[in-house]
């Protein structure tokens, strides 16, 4: 049933033979009954895999020709028209997150168009523009998911990091788990909504900052600079706390109340704060910045150890740390719902797929000022 064209093997005759990559998915209805393929589907794609986790500088992903991904039944093949570069990569190309899968392809926010869609998909149809999240799957039976915590469901699994993500030409996603897209941006800018925005509204709802009032933000990167517009869009007065001085500039731009040093005191005591920094020596002077009452919202899947804290100086006056853990489908649907209704300054720095390994230097780095996205055709990359 496919249509195979010559075209992109030809292009990649320099590169090895492709590998057929990852556990194999229900493959399409074995008649293909009912499938139409408007057009030509290549065999290979070229993407980025983590062979090595270990420190970036040592080149832990490799960038190779591989097999097209296989979708089931449920799923989609989307063609990626553009991919966030967000720090959990960072994490897993690294190895600060434990291996899910031997060789993944990272890479959670996808922008693209649906190529083909599995026989049981309903609701999507080859040309939609959709974007695949970091969520890609959940149980639906646990006692987390049947209260409406799916993001805390113990049997989910996570694109970029349990199956293969959008550091790649194609990517397949689950269909209830794809999200539509709000009209009024490009696919640039839409990537790190699609983790970086949704994380960071999941903590600024954690965060439970009042109407109107007094957030801090410590570390100012692809997260933060939307929460801090989704934030300030409700009338809350924003403060930010980093070390790098891309950042704070980024920060007055957006309207930042305060902009100082990453473990400077902000000028008044806070209501509310988010650690967006995977930085755990931050939490006790972010605490000792909350006013009573006040909540701390942790935003990262990693932070480094946190040092002992004083409980009169950090804690006692009711003052709460919270994590913040995935998001749920829900918690989409809310941003992306406001991102169409508030138009969102999106800072991006674009890199062609090819140059991924380079993108997460300059993320480890401090280098990426707002959000680092691979865009597959970029300068015909
Ligand atoms: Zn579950
Ligand atoms: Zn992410």
């Amino acid at each position: 049933m496919k249509g195979f064209t010559d075209a992109v093997a030809g292009k990649h005759a320099a590169c090895r033979r492709p590998v057929r990559i990852g556990a194999t998915t229900l493959r399409q209805g074995g008649s293909g009954a009912g499938i139409e393929v408007a057009v030509s589907e290549p065999e290979s794609m070229r993407a980025w895999r983590v062979v090595r986790p270990g420190p970036v500088a040592e080149h832990p992903l490799i960038f190779e020709s591989v097999l097209l991904p296989e979708i089931g039944a449920n799923d989609l093949l989307v063609r990626v028209s553009a991919c966030g570069v967000c720090r959990t990569d960072l994490h897993v190309a690294e190895g600060d997150l434990p291996v899910h899968r031997a060789g993944v392809v990272p890479g959670h926010e996808v922008v693209g168009v649906v190529h083909r869609v599995g026989p049981a998909v309903e609701g999507f149809v080859p040309g939609d523009r959709v974007g695949v999240p970091w969520l890609r799957s959940t149980c639906g039976r646990c006692r987390y998911c049947l209260r409406g915590d799916e993001n805390l469901c113990p049997n989910s699994r996570y694109t970029g990091w349990d199956d293969d993500g959008g550091y790649a030409e194609f990517v397949g996603v689950p269909a209830p788990f794809a999200l539509p897209l709000p009209d009024g941006y490009d696919d640039v800018e839409l990537a790190p909504l699609l983790c970086a925005g949704i994380i960071g509204y999941r903590a600024l709802k954690r965060a439970a900052v009042p109407e109107g009032g007094r957030l801090g933000i410590y570390g100012f990167g692809g997260s933060a600079h939307i929460a801090a517009q989704v934030a300030m869009a409700r009338g809350v007065e924003v403060h930010v706390m980093t070390r790098s001085e891309e950042a704070r500039t980024l920060a007055r731009d957006l309207g930042a109340a305060s902009v100082q040093g990453a473990t400077d005191a902000p000028p008044v005591p806070l209501d509310s704060a988010i650690l967006f920094a995977p930085v755990g020596e931050l939490v006790p002077p972010a605490l000792e910045a909350l006013d009573r009452g006040g909540i701390l919202s942790i935003a990262g899947i990693h932070l480094t150890d946190v040092p002992p804290l004083n409980y009169e100086r950090n804690l006692f006056y009711e003052r709460e740390i919270r994590s913040v853990t995935a998001n749920t489908r829900e918690d989409a649907r809310e941003f992306l719902g406001f991102a169409g209704r508030h138009r969102i300054r999106v800072a991006t720095m674009r890199y062609g797929l090819a140059e991924a390994d380079r993108a997460l230097s300059d993320l480890a780095n401090d280098r990426v000022r707002g959000a680092a996205v691979l865009v597959p055709r970029l300068h015909g990359s």
